[in-house]
């Protein structure tokens, strides 16, 4: 009888990032084991019936543009293992103060116009950047000091992402085009006033006039499911309901992925780090957290503008200046009266997720730490000022704070969904200033979730660089 081939490589822990890892390990030809605390696969990147039976709701992620043109997915044949993107009417839409809807269609050329005096200026912001959306992303998606391989492109993205987005806002006249922007920038879950805001606000914008904002058929568990059928295929292996809290927990492999927080993977290296890594990863930041809420409804969201029926996803939050307003009260401490709500609503798209007849919604709002649950009702007043009625339509409702997100997920410290401060500094120092920041001081073990670049989002990129870097170093290849 033949033993089995020694272990290669562990990931700890299944979000998409460890999945990623694991394929692209795997595709190399490396036996590779993941382990994940949780019963099933995902992390950020799971569905469950959280409100009624026969109601799918996503517990993280649920609009996915960078899920759908992320270098790796894009080239792994997740359709093949039951991947099937739905493709809202359009991406997303935008409330203004008196509840009319702008809506964002994948047409740039359409949006622009319908911009009035500022189409010129939403053509020059996004044109260069959707002619080349493929080289923009391959070059976002990576770490940072990696040499640009389309240059010009990625100066565009810098001259206006790098500044902050009330800055970039400047170029716009329009109340309509302003407001749509600054609910773009707002993703970033800084102040509008921080530099790298912009980039957001670029990065999804262009996402929308090229890939569009599409989520998977029946919930966003459906991409994990299929990244981790992808991987079994490739002779991986999977062990769920694991928590590693420990090394004496992880098999013996030469190398080891963590696809967790920094805080987690100090307790992993126990004592072999450096005093100085310790005292970068202990003063990792993290940016706000926020409350969620999930909804069981009888019939769609009776939006007051009809018009945003048509849009995935929703920004509620009004004017350019509400949204700032909004978003720098968070940062200092004061949850909002009106906050800024980000709404996805599948259902009108994707039927398969509620009963017949039956729809979901699934919104959150940026909150400061220690927010009551009970600040539910200023972000469900949002809801109803833009859809009145929508109240009358609610079967149940569940409520996921900050810290019930970072007992899903330790990435979600503090219930920040990014897994770490966006700003410009926590780009670059993700989670320490290096050219391969995944390497930590302990030979084989590496960090490869969000609080790595290019950080938070749905695209695997984090667990797809520090598997070539463990390639590199610990393989050779
Ligand atoms: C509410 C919310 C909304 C979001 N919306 C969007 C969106 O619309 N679009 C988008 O692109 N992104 C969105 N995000 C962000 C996205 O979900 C995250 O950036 C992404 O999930 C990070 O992936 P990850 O693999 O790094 O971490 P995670 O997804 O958190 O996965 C980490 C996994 O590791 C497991 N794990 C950790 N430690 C251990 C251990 N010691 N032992 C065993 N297992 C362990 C965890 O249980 C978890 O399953 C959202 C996130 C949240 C929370």
């Amino acid at each position: 009888m033949t033993s089995p081939r020694p272990l290669d490589a562990v990931v700890v822990g299944a979000g998409p990032n460890g999945l990623a890892a694991a394929i692209t390990l795997a595709r190399a030809g490396l036996r590779v084991r993941v382990l994940e605390r949780h019963a099933r696969v995902g992390g950020g990147l799971s569905s469950a019936p959280l409100t009624l039976p026969g109601f799918i709701h996503d517990v993280g992620s649920a609009i996915h543009p960078l899920g759908f043109a992320s270098p790796a997915f894009r080239e792994w044949p997740l359709h093949a293992f039951g991947l099937d993107w739905v493709q809202p009417d359009a991406p997303y839409g935008h409330v203004l103060e008196d509840g009319t809807g702008v809506v964002v269609e994948r047409d740039l050329e359409a949006t622009a116009q319908s911009f009035g005096e500022d189409a010129g200026a939403w053509q020059a912001l996004f044109g260069p950047l959707v002619a080349g959306w493929c080289g923009l992303l391959d070059d976002v998606l990576k770490p940072l000091p990696r040499l640009p391989r389309h240059p010009l492109t990625l100066a565009r993205f810098g001259l206006r992402g790098v500044p902050p987005a009330t800055l970039t806002a400047h170029l716009l006249k329009t109340p309509e085009a302003r407001a749509v922007w600054g609910g773009l920038a707002a993703h970033a879950n800084l102040p509008l006033g921080t530099p790298g805001t912009g980039a957001a606000a670029l990065l999804l914008g262009t996402l929308a006039h090229t890939v569009g904002w599409p989520f998977p058929r029946g919930g966003a568990q459906a991409l994990a499911d299929a990244l981790a059928a992808y991987l079994l295929f490739l002779d991986g292996e999977v062990e769920t309901g694991v928590e590693v809290r420990s090394r004496r927990d992880l098999p013996a492999a030469r190398a080891v992925l963590v696809d967790s927080s920094p805080g987690v993977l100090l307790d992993l290296l126990g004592d072999r780090v450096t005093p100085a890594y310790r005292a970068w990863l202990r003063r990792y930041r993290y940016g706000p957290g926020l409350l969620k809420l999930d909804y069981a409804l009888s019939g769609p969201v009776p939006w007051r503008d009809p018009a945003l029926r048509r849009a995935g996803t929703v920004h509620l939050g009004g004017t350019l200046e509400a949204i700032t307003g909004a978003e720098a009260g968070v940062a200092r401490g004061v949850a909002p009266e009106r906050p800024y709500v980000l709404a996805a609503q599948h259902t009108p798209f994707d039927p398969s997720r509620a009963p017949p007849g039956h729809h979901t919604l699934w919104a959150y709002a940026h909150v400061p730490p220690g927010t009551p649950d009970t600040y539910a009702t200023a972000i469900e007043a949002q809801l109803e000022r833009a859809a009145p009625g929508f109240r009358d339509l609610v079967l149940a409702r569940t409520t996921t704070n900050a810290r019930q997100l970072q007992a899903f997920s330790p990435v979600f410290q503090g219930g920040d969904v990014n897994g770490g401060q966006g700003d410009l500094w926590g780009l670059l120092a993700r989670p320490v200033p290096t050219a391969t920041p995944y390497r930590t001081p302990a030979p084989g073990v590496y960090l490869c979730s969000s609080a790595t670049p290019p950080g938070g989002g749905i695209h695997g990129m984090s667990g797809y660089w520090a598997a070539r870097a463990v390639l590199g170093d610990v393989f050779g290849k």
